[in-house]
């Protein structure tokens, strides 16, 4: 199909076989994805790089007010045409975009007053609730701020999640860093800042606690200056807003910064697409099954919808904003919570519409066969990287296969803290204990849970999470350990600690004392005595010696005898004489030193 063309104004295409799937779509102006989507709906499963039959090409391209004229080897030559700048049915087509709401999000140095500022915020200018509905945590909020919408992502800011915050940047326009003015720039401070760098996002300083004793802006404005973001009354190009959250000082002039940025950003998308977004975080809940809460990106979400996102798909059952109203339809940079999903979609990760519920289900299914082939590829690959590793690899696999391990199964509250435990397990950093977690999931931890770590010798972790009854008594029975926390890091620190348990107590040799032998003494047999002066620290009996000369170590033994003038001596200090004599030891010199030492146990660490 290399020699294809189309005339745009009869709408003819002329194309060549073989027919690929990836070529044509992109001739009758749809995503591959959208084509493999529709070539499913009518059985033929046909992926980016394979052809498909003229007399179906036809059918798609009829459907899409195209005609299909087939060139066959043999025919008259192709003319070919300039190329289109621009593709037919570009969905991104400038014409077809209208202004959205900013989405925002909140970041900065514990304690500076992320929480405090999103509760202001939406104590303040939330969008009122029409229906009255029972509040709903969607992890993002709309308010609205002289006639116009603004999002924000209501995620937490504690550094474990960080993770889960840096997709929430990708899905962000602007993130508004918030620095306490009485604590300045902090590690997390700089942290958010690289976030949002790489996110692309633009930048809004609140500078919070302006009313906090020792609150010093300009200081901050001056580190601001030192990082290369100086605010603009400084000349630079940050905007910046000096706030207090608790008092709600100023917090309308940070949403005019806010809309200002906005407009600057000239923030579009086409309402009319086929709808996208982002899941921000999702969960199971009693009776309701599998929620999410999203926020749409392009298009417009309706009720009754079919979605696929990664593993699970979903027929809209039910959409609604964070006040528990059911709302009918979402534009884009709308927060809401769906119902009806197959399974917990993933944080993070993107949703997309599909023509129905049945083409939502294959390419769901689809996808899981991809990843896990993936998965199983990667095995394959480290293991038969093993096969042509160096010496040294082949050590530390096999050191590795000594490890001991920490057996783990994990249960959180919702996706997006599972994902954010398990990340944090995973950077538990250890050269002697393997953490295997050997299952992870939503949801309280059951009897089953308990089962499965019985067998496999395993602790069950649990984070904002409850015991299903009965479960307490099994454990016991089963001498099962369940670590349970509503606190991330407390949590990782608990893992921590066990692993470290794991571990035997090190032992480490440590020099107590030095003495110069000044004379050899030799006694019956010819058997003889260092006479020393100690010169640094003690000489204890029952330690270990070390003889060295000239900084060579000629001996390492037990110490036989040590004495005062004819007396057995416990220890000898620093500035008195004795006498040495080392176990298995007869071969001592004017000027040798002797080493003293000691083992001491040291608490082993990871
Ligand atoms: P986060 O960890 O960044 O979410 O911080 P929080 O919102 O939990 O705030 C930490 C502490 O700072 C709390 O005790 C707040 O009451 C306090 N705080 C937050 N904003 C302000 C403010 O504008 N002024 C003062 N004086 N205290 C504030």
């Amino acid at each position: 199909m290399s020699n294809a063309s189309k005339e745009s104004d009869e709408k003819v295409i002329r194309v060549k076989p073989p027919i690929v799937v990836r070529d044509f779509a992109s001739l009758i102006g749809l995503k591959p994805f959208k084509l493999i989507s529709e070539l499913m709906e009518t059985g033929i499963f046909a992926s980016m790089n394979q052809s498909i039959e003229e007399s179906i090409a036809s059918k798609i391209a009829e459907k899409h007010g195209f005609k299909l004229e087939i060139h066959h080897r043999g025919d008259a030559p192709l003319e070919v045409e300039p190329k289109k700048s621009k593709p037919l049915l570009d969905e991104d087509d400038p014409k077809l975009l209208k202004p959205r709401p900013p989405i925002c999000c909140i970041m900065g140095h514990v304690d500076h007053g992320k929480t405090t500022l999103l509760d202001t915020l939406r104590k303040t200018n939330i969008v009122k609730s029409e229906a009255g509905g029972i509040t709903q945590h969607v992890g993002a909020y709309q308010l609205e701020h002289k006639d116009n919408k603004i999002t924000f992502i209501d995620t937490p800011g504690h550094s474990a999640f960080s993770k889960m915050r840096s997709r929430g940047a990708n899905v962000t326009d602007i993130t508004i860093l918030v620095v306490a003015a009485d604590d300045g720039f902090k590690p997390q401070t700089l942290e958010a800042l690289k976030l949002a760098k790489q996110a692309n996002n633009a930048l809004i300083v609140a500078i919070n606690k302006i009313d906090a004793k020792g609150a010093n802006i300009d200081e901050v404005k001056k580190q601001m200056q030192d990082k290369g973001i100086a605010s603009e009354d400084w000349g630079g190009e940050t905007l910046t807003v000096e706030i207090s959250a608790l008092k709600s000082l100023n917090i309308d002039t940070l949403l005019d910064a806010i809309q200002l940025q906005a407009e600057m950003l000239e923030l579009k998308s086409n309402p009319n697409a086929n709808p996208q977004g982002t899941i921000i975080e999702s969960q199971l809940e009693l009776g309701r099954g599998a929620v999410s809460s999203v926020i749409v990106e392009k298009g417009t979400l309706k009720c009754g919808d079919a979605l696929v996102s990664g593993e699970s798909y979903c027929r809209i059952k039910s959409m609604m904003n964070e006040n528990g109203d059911i709302i009918q339809s979402a534009p884009p940079s709308t927060p809401l919570k769906i119902l009806g999903w197959s399974e917990v979609p993933k944080s993070g990760e993107k949703f997309n519409k599909e023509k129905n519920e049945k083409i939502a289900k294959n390419l769901s299914e689809i996808e899981k066969n991809k990843r896990k082939i993936s998965k199983s590829k990667d095995f394959v690959n480290s293991e038969g990287k093993k096969e042509s590793t160096s010496v040294e690899d082949l050590f530390a696999a096999i050191s590795n296969q000594k490890n001991k391990s920490l057996r783990l199964i994990v249960k959180s509250d919702v996706n997006g803290s599972l994902e954010a435990l398990i990340s944090g397990l995973q950077s538990i950093e250890s050269k002697k204990i393997n953490l295997d977690i050997i299952s992870e999931g939503v949801g309280n931890i059951t009897k089953t849970d308990v089962t499965l770590a019985g067998t496999s010798d395993a602790f069950i972790l649990g984070f904002n999470v409850k015991l299903d009854s009965g479960v307490q008594s099994l454990a016991k029975h089963e001498s099962v350990t369940i670590i349970q926390h509503n606190i991330i890091y407390e949590l990782l620190n608990e893992v921590e600690d066990s692993m470290v348990s794991l571990l035997e107590t090190e032992k480490i040799e440590k020099k107590v004392g030095e003495a110069e032998v000044r004379q050899v003494f030799v006694i019956s047999k010819g058997r003889k005595v260092a006479g020393c002066m100690v010169t640094d620290g003690l000489i204890s009996r029952s330690s270990k010696v070390r003889l060295v000369r000239s900084g060579k170590l000629i001996y390492e033994g037990q110490l036989e005898t040590l004495r005062r003038f004819k007396d057995d001596a416990k220890e000898v200090r620093s500035g008195f004489e004795c006498g040495i004599n080392i176990k298995g030891c007869n071969d001592y010199l004017e000027g040798d030193l002797l080493e003293c030492l000691q083992i001491e146990e040291k608490k082993p660490s990871l």
